[in-house]
C-alpha cells in the first residue's frame, strides 16, 4: 500500500534497528482517514472469506481493526492483556511477551464472542517476533475458530514474525514489509 509507505517515509523514527516509532498516525495521535483506508485495504484482500469476526490485541490494532471490521460488515473482538475486573464470565488465556516492554502479559479473551466455526481475520499494527498473533492464534485455535488470515499494518521482515506464523500455515497479508532500519533510515522490501 504506497500511500501508507509514504506516510511510514515521513512520518515514522526508527528508534534504532528493532523499533519504529508510529505515534503521530497509528499509537497515540490516530489518522482516522488513513486507517479508513487501510480498513477498505484489508476488507477487500480477505473479501472471499467470509470472515465473521475480526480479532485484534489492545491496544494499538484496534483503530485499523475496527475500521476493517466495519468494512467487511461485522464486530470486532479486542483481546485483553490482563483479566478485566468485570470479566466474570468463562475466559480463555495465554501468556505472551510483549516485544515493546520485554515482558510477559496474560492475552484474555471471554468465550462468549467467539464461537465454535466462527472465522476469524487477526489485524494489528505491528509484526516482529510473532508473539502477540501467536498467542491471539492458541486462544483462537481453543475456542475452536477457524483463522482465515492475519493483517498487519508494518511487518518488520528482517524479524521472524512472519516465518514462524507461515510455518503455523497462516497467511499473512502486511500493508508495509520494512527490510531493515537504522537511526533516520527506512527500507522497504521490493525497494
Ligand atoms: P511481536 O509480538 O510480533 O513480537 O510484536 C508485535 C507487537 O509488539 C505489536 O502488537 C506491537 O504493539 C509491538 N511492536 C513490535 N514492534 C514494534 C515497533 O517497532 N514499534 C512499535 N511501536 N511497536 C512494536
Amino acid at each position: 500500500m504506497d500511500l501508507f509507505k509514504e506516510k511510514i517515509k515521513h512520518e515514522a523514527t526508527a528508534l534504532d534497528e528493532n523499533i519504529l516509532k508510529v505515534d503521530s498516525f497509528v499509537n497515540h495521535q490516530v489518522d482516522a482517514e488513513l486507517m479508513k483506508k487501510i480498513g477498505d485495504e484489508f476488507a477487500n484482500y480477505f473479501k472471499g472469506k467470509n470472515v465473521t469476526k475480526v480479532v485484534t490485541i489492545e491496544s494499538s490494532g484496534i483503530a485499523p481493526a475496527i475500521m476493517t471490521a466495519r468494512s467487511l460488515n461485522c464486530d470486532l473482538v479486542i483481546l485483553k492483556k490482563k483479566k478485566p475486573n468485570t470479566l466474570n464470565e468463562e475466559f480463555l488465556q495465554t501468556p505472551v511477551m510483549s516485544f515493546t516492554k520485554g515482558e510477559k502479559y496474560n492475552l484474555t479473551m471471554s468465550k462468549k464472542y467467539i464461537k465454535e466455526g466462527e472465522r476469524v481475520l487477526i489485524i494489528d499494527d505491528f509484526l516482529a517476533n510473532g508473539e502477540a498473533a501467536g498467542g491471539a492464534i492458541r486462544i483462537l485455535k481453543e475456542a475452536k475458530a477457524e483463522i482465515v488470515g492475519i493483517g498487519i499494518l508494518i511487518e518488520k521482515s528482517f524479524q521472524p514474525g512472519r516465518k514462524k506464523l507461515e510455518e503455523m500455515g497462516m497467511e499473512v497479508y502486511s500493508l508495509a514489509r520494512i527490510k531493515s532500519m537504522s537511526e533516520g533510515k527506512i527500507e522497504f522490501l521490493g525497494e
